[in-house]
């Protein structure tokens, strides 16, 4: 295992072995968690909630059962998240991994937030595993819906609402994401696996590895051949000699390790 500031031959050695294998990738694969977004003030779901919330456990919410036992508060936690991250900035972890496609490299994001923040940060075709807070479906007929933008909003009294209701089958609006107990949308899965299998290195941002089946991405990964990267505050590496652990923060280790990969030569 290496890590940033604690090798005992030479400091910063495992951010040199990260940049010089990130240096000689043609295909590099970023995969976050809710790490990634902490420090542009969106909770991952070990920070401790606040308010109506306070009393909940975010992952008791977020399941089809809860749903139908408590439509409104189900609706009114999606929408005080989408709140919360309309309210945030990409960070500087987002826009490194935004800029790193300039430096002449295959560079694919796949990620399990539902923000949208890496889109916000220049990233294009952003692989959401977990889906996205911006649409909501129907839970009867699953279809995607459209709202208008003042039913997306949180009331300014906090007050919980009813969901609104599916222009085809009157169903109850949910928020178009993947809960505990469903499947993750089967194309978007096996494009992620494609894509990992494919790469030379990945990145792993800010990820507990805890949530299964995106938690065996970087095991994937691995088993492909390829260098796993980990960025995160504790260590979550698991000693495989083609593994690299950069402990601190995302918006430290990622813009100092991606300014040291030089930009590639273009073909002629
Ligand atoms: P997690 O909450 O289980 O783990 C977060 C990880 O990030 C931890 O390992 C922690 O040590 C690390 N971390 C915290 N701050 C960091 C920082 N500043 N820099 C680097 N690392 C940091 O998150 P998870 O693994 O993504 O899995 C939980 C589930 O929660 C996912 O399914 C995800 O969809 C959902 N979630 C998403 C968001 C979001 O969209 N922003 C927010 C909360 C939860
Ligand atoms: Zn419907």
């Amino acid at each position: 295992m290496n890590q940033v500031g604690e090798d005992s031959g030479s400091p910063g050695a495992a951010l040199k072995r990260a940049s010089d294998a990130l240096s000689n990738a043609g295909h590099i694969v970023c995969f976050s968690g809710a790490g990634i977004s902490a420090e542009s003030g969106i909770a991952t779901y070990r920070d401790p909630l606040t308010g109506i919330w306070a009393p909940h456990d975010p992952q008791t919410m977020e399941t089809a059962s809860a749903f139908r036992k408590n439509p409104q508060l189900v609706w009114g936690w999606y929408l005080w998240r989408r709140q919360q991250v309309a309210n945030a900035q990409p960070n500087a972890a987002h826009l490194a991994i935004g800029q790193l496609a300039t430096i002449g490299r295959k560079v694919s994001v796949i990620t399990q937030n539902v923000d949208d923040l890496h889109e916000r940060a220049g990233s294009a075709d952003v692989m959401h595993l977990h889906g996205s807070l911006s649409t909501p479906k129907c839970f009867a007929c699953h279809r995607p819906g459209t709202l208008p933008q003042h039913q997306m909003l949180l009331p300014a009294d906090g007050a919980l609402v009813e969901p609104p209701r599916c222009g085809r089958c009157s169903g109850k609006l949910r928020p178009n994401v993947v809960w505990y107990g469903e499947d993750l949308p089967s194309d978007v899965w096996k494009s992620a696996v494609a894509l990992v299998k494919s790469c030379e290195v990945l990145i792993s941002v800010g990820t507990s590895g805890i949530v299964t089946p995106a938690a065996d991405i970087p095991w994937l990964a691995l088993s492909s051949g390829a260098t796993v990267i980990h960025v995160n505050t504790e260590d979550v590496s698991t000693a495989q000699p083609n593994e690299l652990m950069l402990i601190g923060k995302a918006t430290e280790v990622l813009p100092k390790l991606l300014a040291l990969v030089p930009r590639a030569e273009q073909p002629q």
